[in-house]
């Protein structure tokens, strides 16, 4: 076999994305483009907002001199310094642009941050449904995923977080408002949640991390998000304008470390060092500059509460359960049968495309992202119906 065993391994644990894919492609090519209803990827269809094209045509209708060229692996001291005038004012701490690392996406933020931080055997724990991409971040840095089950409406267990630490846990990956369920974690269990870390790290005798993997932080439909930075001594937050002003293929984010992070420093300047010997070097230059000035700018959120509402407005009425989304752009409700596959399957009867809730450590559910066309919600909502009818 040409590639390694374990990314053989993963390729298939990995799949069900490809897999909804490649049956996506089939079923557009026998009904066409507008006929199939495709709720698969957080890929927004939102155009990025109009203060950032103009921007965008001011920086490359006029270029400065040596705008492509490479720069500190950190990124741009002016850039840094405007990401933290932000997080200081969110966080009310005192945080400076020496605490900012520019990254390529969340994605590299996570990255940078488990290879600067793990040593082979330490474990991450990781909150259940998530993010799949996760289990590979960990273990492409030699790190243990430990999963931990949230509870029936998605929000930390803290008797199961309490019972999963060991005095192998390095670190915690927080996602809220969460891919795939939406929900976002009250500001008085994530206090809870502080003190039993700080009461464990205490106990093992070494920090606990709270990585705050956060690229949906501006997504929020009447729902407060309160500031992670300021809640964990020990955090680090991930963060990205994959989202914010959708921009995911252009692979712009940011890195935040807690400026009285335990060893704060030494993390910062292994995160500058792993971000070259990860071969991202540094997060693009141009990508930089354009979002250094728009710190405060973000995508029509309305767009997509309306989105939001009318998806899960739609499936509670057709009889549905589903938690509702506090934010992001995703709704998971329970499979109307136990077997989340088959009922993803019959799903495609009706040309929808979902992703089951084992592809996120969670059988019995299904994914939605409706970061879609309105006209594709109101498009699936019959059919949504009828498959629930169907069982
Ligand atoms: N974390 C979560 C929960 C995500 O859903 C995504 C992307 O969909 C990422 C991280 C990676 O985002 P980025 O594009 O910023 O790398």
């Amino acid at each position: 076999m040409p590639i390694s065993k374990q990314i053989e391994e993963y390729i298939t644990r990995a799949s069900w994305i490809r897999r909804m894919f490649e049956q996506g492609n089939e079923l557009r090519a026998q009904y066409g483009d507008e006929n199939v209803y495709d709720f698969t990827l957080g890929n927004p269809v939102m155009e990025p907002p109009p203060e950032l094209v103009e921007r965008l045509r001011v920086l490359t209708a006029d270029p400065a001199v040596g705008q492509h060229r490479y720069m500190s692996n950190a990124g741009y001291p002016w850039v840094r310094d405007n990401v933290a005038a932000v997080m200081a004012r969110e966080s009310g701490l005192p945080i400076t642009g020496n605490h900012v690392i520019m990254t390529v996406g969340a994605a590299c933020g996570m990255n940078i941050t488990f290879k600067s931080l793990l040593d082979p055997g330490d474990e991450v724990l990781v909150l259940s449904p998530f993010f799949v991409e996760y289990l590979f971040y960990v273990e492409n840095h030699r790190g243990v995923p430990v999963f931990v089950e949230t509870d029936e409406e998605f929000q930390p267990d803290l008797e199961a977080i309490e019972a999963a630490i060991t005095p192998r846990t390095k670190a915690i990956i927080l996602n809220s408002p969460n891919n795939p369920t939406g929900v976002v974690y009250p500001q008085e269990l994530l206090e809870r949640l502080s003190k039993l870390l700080e009461a464990a790290e205490e106990r093992i005798g070494h920090p606990i991390y709270v990585i705050n993997d956060e690229p949906y932080r501006k997504l929020l439909y009447d729902t407060e998000m309160p500031s992670s930075l300021a809640l964990f001594r020990n955090s680090i937050l991930c963060t990205s304008h994959s989202k914010d002003l959708a921009l995911p293929g252009e692979r712009i984010g940011y890195t935040v470390v807690r400026p009285d992070a335990d060893d704060a420093d030494a993390i910062l300047g292994a995160m500058t060092f792993t971000i070259r010997t990860l071969g991202f070097v540094n997060a693009p230059a141009l990508m930089q500059s354009l979002v250094g000035e728009l710190q405060d700018v973000t995508v029509d959120i309305g767009d997509y509460r309306r989105k939001r509402d009318l998806l899960y407005d739609g499936l509670i009425e057709a009889g549905y359960e589903c938690v509702e989304p506090g934010g992001a752009f995703y709704l998971f409700p329970r499979s109307p049968i136990e077997d989340d596959v088959a009922f993803i399957g019959s799903l495609l009867e009706q040309r929808i495309l979902g992703v089951p809730g084992s592809g996120f450590g969670r059988k019995g559910y299904f994914r939605l992202a409706f970061c879609v066309e309105e006209e594709t919600i109101l498009k699936a909502l019959p059919g949504l119906r009828a498959s629930l009818k169907a069982c």
